[in-house]
Order: C-alpha cells, then structure tokens, then sequence
C-alpha cells in the first residue's frame, strides 16, 4: 500500500485506516474484488483502496438495518445513549488519527480536520442524551369516556448519503440522531472521502453498536447512482437523509417519491455577507475570512457573496485584501497552514472560470487569481472587486478559495441582492445599530443568519436551509423529529363512573 502521510503518525491510525465496507457488522470486500483508490489531494498519491459496491450490497445493507431494528428501537433509550456515549468518548480520544485521516483523504489543514472531528464528536454526545428526551403528548379530550395520547416512534430504516467536504461531522450529524431515536442507519459517504466514514464504524463498532444497526457501504463515483437507486426506492427504507449538491438532492427527491419516504436535505447554499457602514471593521475582516477561507472555501455555508457598504468599502477591501495575502497556503500536515489543497480537478477548474467570468465583465483582481506552487490542486486565495449581479459568482457555489467584493449603496439594495438566489441556507451581516439587526434578520430569506458572527454550527443549534438548500434542521431538538414519526392514540370506551 502506498501511504501519502509525512505527519508522524499516532499508533492507532493504522487501525482506523480500514480498506473494506462495514455491512451486518462485519468488514467485508466486494464480491469480485472491485474497488477503488482513495487520493490525497495534497500529492496525488494513494492512501489506500476500498470496494465499489453495488446495488447487491446495498440491497445487503439495507436487509441487515431491517433485521437490527426491532431489537435496537426495543432498548432503552437510555442504554442506546450509553453506547452513543461511549462511541463519543472514543472519538474524542482517537481525535488526532480521525484527523489525520481525514487531513489526509480530503486535504484540510489538521487543526480544522481535528475542529471537525470533535465537533462530530459534539453532535454524537448531544443526541445521546437529546435521546431520552423524545416527550409524548397527552391532548385535552375531544369525548367524556376517552383519552387522546400522543407517542413518538423511530421512523425505521434511515439512508444516509454524506458529502466530501465535511467527511466525519456531517455523518455523526444524521447517524447520531437517528441511533438516538431508535432507527438503524446505512451510509453511503462520498467517493473521495470514504476513510472518515470507516473510521467512525470501527469506533462504532468498540463502542457497542450492535452488528446491522449502522451499515456503511463504500461506492465509486460511477457507482453512486446504482446505490442510491437503491437507498431511495428500497420500501423498508422509510427516510433518506442527505447532504449535497442541490442537483443531486433533487434526483434523490424524485426517487423517494416512489415509496413517499421522510426526506431530509441538506443541499447547497450561495451565502451572502453584508458588512454595513455601522459595522465593527476589523471584526468584520475577520469574520470574513474564517467565513470565505475555512475548508478552502468548501463549505455550504461559506461566504460567496461580500456586499460591502459604500462608506467602508475601500477600508474594507484593503484591510480585507491583506488579511487574505497573509495566508498560508500548503498540505494540511504542515504546521502554520490556513488553506489546503482543493478536492479535485473540477473543482480548480471551476474556481478558474469564476475568476475568468468576473474579470472579463470587469472585476478588478485585487490578489491570487492562479495555481499556487504547493501543487497541481493548491489555488491562491483571490480577492475580487467591482463584483456586479451578472457574474457567475454571484448565482453559483464557487466552492473554492475566491472571495468576490460587492458595492451597495442602502439596506433595502442590499436586501434586495441578497434574496434574489434560489438558495437559503446560510447568511451573515455586521451591523452595530440595534433596529438594523432585526430589520434584516428578518428580511433575510436563509434559515440561517450569522449576525457578527462567521461560525454557525454547534450541535445544540438547527443547521439547515430554506427554497433550494433543503428540507429539515440537522443538530438541536428540531434535528431529531426528523427520525421520529408521531402516533396518535385514541383511547375509548372508558366508563366515566366506577
Ligand atoms: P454531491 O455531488 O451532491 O455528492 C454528495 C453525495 O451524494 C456523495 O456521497 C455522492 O457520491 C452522492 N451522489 C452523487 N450522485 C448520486 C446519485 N445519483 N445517487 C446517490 N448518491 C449520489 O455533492 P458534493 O460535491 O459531494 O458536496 C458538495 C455539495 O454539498 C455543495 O453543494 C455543498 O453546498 C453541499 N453541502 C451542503 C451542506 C448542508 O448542510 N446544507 C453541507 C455540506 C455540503 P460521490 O461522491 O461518489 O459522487
């Protein structure tokens, strides 16, 4: 096996650096031996490969989250966040290999890939005990001789498809709740990034997850659709819960209406992040660049759109523009580095026509704007000026490094460009004038509204977006109703004399 690690690595890496699928509780291989190699994006060398599996094992799977079932959703629900429990603790003290692994599949500097693991760990140990807290409801009686009950039940099966760019916390985000609530769960993480996922089984697996209850199925990209195919149109899966591009959440919609499943979508976001003349400058710089460069500009929540108000947009972009040239740029295993290489090649190329698009109707490029030395995936973080509503950033995820700065001139202007997406996931503003806070929150058309503040995950808060980034909240007790089907009880017939 080739290794693409330089960073000293602890002595349990190898143990969670696993190469088969995890399905019924055992690691197993495709059938014919197909698979497929997992790169690291910092050097282009091969960590390891891992089974393309198919619709047969998904089909496995899904087969084995049925049988687990009954027995799981039986347990208390204080002995399911027991287990829960442990498999947080094990997470957190196997954070520096989990990070390391996942540094080294999807490229994020260390510290941030140790942030994400523990945050991961964050939502496991919340919905452990968010568990025991799945409340009935008894409702005043419509009739004199009956009761009107309400109780809450696991939805069933759960299908969990997960993306590349947050490998370990978007799967405890789905898979904790779900466990919590009593359903059993099969993953299908993304092709780039399946070492994460496995990762995460094996510590399930220690920490007493019985065999069937979490399932992860690994898959080629060419593969993908077969599997989901079959995630989404098997009948005893009775919920998708996705997290993605908004393409694909619309093809895996379509395919759950087949069976009517329970849908939650985590989908794509184009967030605007409006600095008012009122704002707090150098707070705002800040906020800026963790919003627009964390991750390498690969988040769904990442700024896309700067709106800079005319008094303070010149200040800004030269406090801004110096703040970005200042970064550093290399593998995430070596010390001092702020952005990682990109996922793939698309991914630089699309960044690259972003910045062509803009500069040929008349952005100003203020730094970056080509490859970085570090290697063939690296791009140098980029500041745009002079942005307008016709360039492509303005409608699509650039997904990358860019940072593109837009002049407004009032609030209403800037409400006005702010809304006009399909998009409503996250968005943020800097303003210090107490009615302007409420006003704009307000108008914001996102399910989500940073107000001085860049970083809006935490377990304990309902992540998730409005028109085209998704269905349902992630995290919080919203996130678990998303498991859970309501069962009303209609108890009759009782004398209401002795
Ligand atoms: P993607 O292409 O939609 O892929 C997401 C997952 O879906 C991967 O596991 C992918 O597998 C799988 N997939 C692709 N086509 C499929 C199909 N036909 N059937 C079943 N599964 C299929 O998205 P991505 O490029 O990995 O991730 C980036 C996107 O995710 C961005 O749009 C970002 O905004 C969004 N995102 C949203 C949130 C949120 O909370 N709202 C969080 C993170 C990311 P392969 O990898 O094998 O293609």
């Amino acid at each position: 096996m080739t290794t693409a690690v330089t960073k000293a690595q602890p002595a349990d890496y190898e143990t969670l650096l696993r190469s088969q699928s995890y399905i019924d509780g055992a690691w197993v291989t495709h059938p014919d031996g197909k698979n497929f190699a997992v790169i690291n994006p910092a050097n282009g060398l091969v960590i390891t490969h891992v089974p393309d599996m198919g619709a047969a094992e998904a089909f496995q799977a899904i087969e084995s989250a049925v049988r687990a079932f009954p027995g799981w959703r039986q347990m208390l629900a204080r002995d399911r966040g027991r287990i829960l429990r442990r498999w947080n603790d094990l997470i957190v003290a196997h954070a520096d290999s989990l990070a390391m692994l996942l540094s080294t599949e999807q490229g994020k500097p260390f510290a941030e890939a140790r942030g994400e693991v523990l945050s991961g760990a964050a939502s496991v140990e919340w919905f452990a005990e968010e568990g025991q807290r799945i409340y009935g409801d008894t409702i005043p009686t419509h009739k004199a001789d009956a009761r009107v009950i309400v109780t809450k039940e696991p939805v069933g099966v759960v299908a969990a498809i997960t993306p590349w760019n947050f490998p370990s916390s978007m799967i405890t985000r789905k898979v904790a709740p779900a466990l919590a609530a009593g359903c059993t769960v099969v993953l299908k993480p993304a092709e780039d990034t399946p070492l994460s996922a496995l990762a995460l089984a094996v510590l399930a697996e220690e920490a007493g997850i019985p065999a069937g209850v979490f399932n992860v199925v690994t898959a080629s990209l060419a593969s993908a659709p077969a599997v989901g195919e079959v995630l989404t149109t098997h009948p005893q899966v009775r919920k998708v819960s996705f997290t993605g591009s908004t393409e694909v959440g619309k093809i895996l919609m379509r395919q759950s209406a087949s069976t009517v499943k329970r849908l939650s979508l985590e989908l794509g976001g184009n967030a605007p992040f409006i600095i008012f003349n009122s704002a707090d400058l150098e707070r705002a710089v800040e906020g800026a660049i963790g919003s627009k460069f964390r991750n390498a500009g690969q988040t769904c929540i990442c700024a896309n759109r700067i709106y800079v108000q005319d008094g303070i947009y010149d200040e800004f972009a030269r406090l801004f523009t110096e703040r970005v040239k200042a970064l550093k740029v290399g593998a995430g295993d070596q010390p001092g580095v702020q952005v990682g290489p990109l996922i793939n090649q698309p991914a630089i190329d699309k960044v690259m026509q972003h910045i062509v698009d803009a500069q040929a109707q008349g952005a100003r490029l203020l730094c970056g704007g080509a490859g970085h030395e570090a290697g063939s995936l690296f791009f140098q973080p980029t500041v745009l000026a002079d942005m307008t509503p016709a360039m492509r950033i303005s409608r699509e995820e650039t997904f990358g490094p860019v940072a593109g700065l837009f002049r407004f001139h009032d609030e209403a202007e800037v409400i006005r460009l702010a809304n006009d997406t399909a998009y409503g996931l996250a968005s943020y503003f800097y303003s210090r004038d107490l009615g302007q806070v409420f006003r704009v929150a307000e108008a914001l058309e996102y399910g989500m509204v940073g107000i001085n503040e860049p970083l809006l995950a935490t377990a304990s808060a309902p992540f998730g977006g409005v028109k085209e980034s998704g269905i349902g909240r992630e995290g919080s007790h919203y996130g678990i109703d998303d498991f859970i089907n309501i069962k009303y009880l209609l108890v009759g017939g009782l004398s209401v004399t002795p």
